[in-house]
């Protein structure tokens, strides 16, 4: 039998429902949610507390050398604390919105994040969203979905969480950035969930899975 993790890779672009599906899908297997999102948040809230412009790159990259950090389990789902500190609704103001593609650009941080997302494999199987899970954080599992919707929707939903930002400029970044850009990675299957509940797109990812796991 087969005991290593399971990884159920989740990207996007932005409002594009990897959260919420991404949750439901987690609490239904029963497996440790990673929104990596909230990690690059992290950081780019912690720059910007600390005064650090996170336009530079080798400031960033310093940071990011000398922070505490660590990543920590608490009821399924994966928390990065800093100085033992769990920063929230903090890490969800248009302000960090705006920071956060210029930190995540960073070389130094996707290599930091790359080794800690990876390690999130010792809290057990996982449902890992973002933008690089499939193409670059864990390539090699067979698990691993594209959520889409359209601009305008997506626009909508995050108007609806209370946000106002420009998404497709924060998209354009993520895609164009040198180093693990979002993109769809190979081998996975492309959900387009305009029109639709999160109940019926996450029924029809756990269906998928389901079908892959036999056999596993
Ligand atoms: O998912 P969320 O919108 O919270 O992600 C915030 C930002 O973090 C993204 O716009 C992107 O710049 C960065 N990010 C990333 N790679 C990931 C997850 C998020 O570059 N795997």
């Amino acid at each position: 039998m087969n005991t290593a993790p399971i990884i159920i890779a989740i990207d996007g672009p932005s409002a594009s429902g990897k959260s919420t599906n991404a949750r439901l899908i987690a609490r239904k297997l029963g497996y440790t949610y990673v929104d990596t999102g909230a990690m690059y948040r992290t950081l780019a809230w912690h720059c910007l507390q600390r005064g650090v412009p996170v336009r530079e790159e080798s400031a960033v990259a310093q940071v990011c050398r000398e922070w505490r950090a660590e990543l920590v389990c608490v009821e399924g789902h994966v928390r990065l604390l800093v100085d033992g500190y769990f920063p929230e609704a903090e890490i969800r103001t248009a302000e960090v919105s705006a920071a956060v593609p210029h930190v995540a650009a960073v070389p130094e941080v996707r290599h930091w994040m790359k080794l800690h997302q990876r390690d999130c494999a010792r809290f057990g199987h996982l449902v890992m969203e973002g933008r690089d899970i499939g193409s670059n954080i864990f390539p090699e599992t067979p698990y691993k979905f594209y959520l889409d919707a359209n601009p305008a929707e997506r626009q909508r939903r995050r108007e609806a969480d209370g946000v106002q930002e420009n998404l497709a400029a924060r998209d354009q970044k993520d895609s164009q950035r040198a180093v693990a850009p979002l993109k769809i990675a190979e081998g996975a299957r492309i959900i387009d969930n305009s029109g639709e509940s999160p109940e019926q797109t996450s029924a029809r990812i756990i269906a998928e899975i389901q079908r892959a796991l036999v056999g596993r």
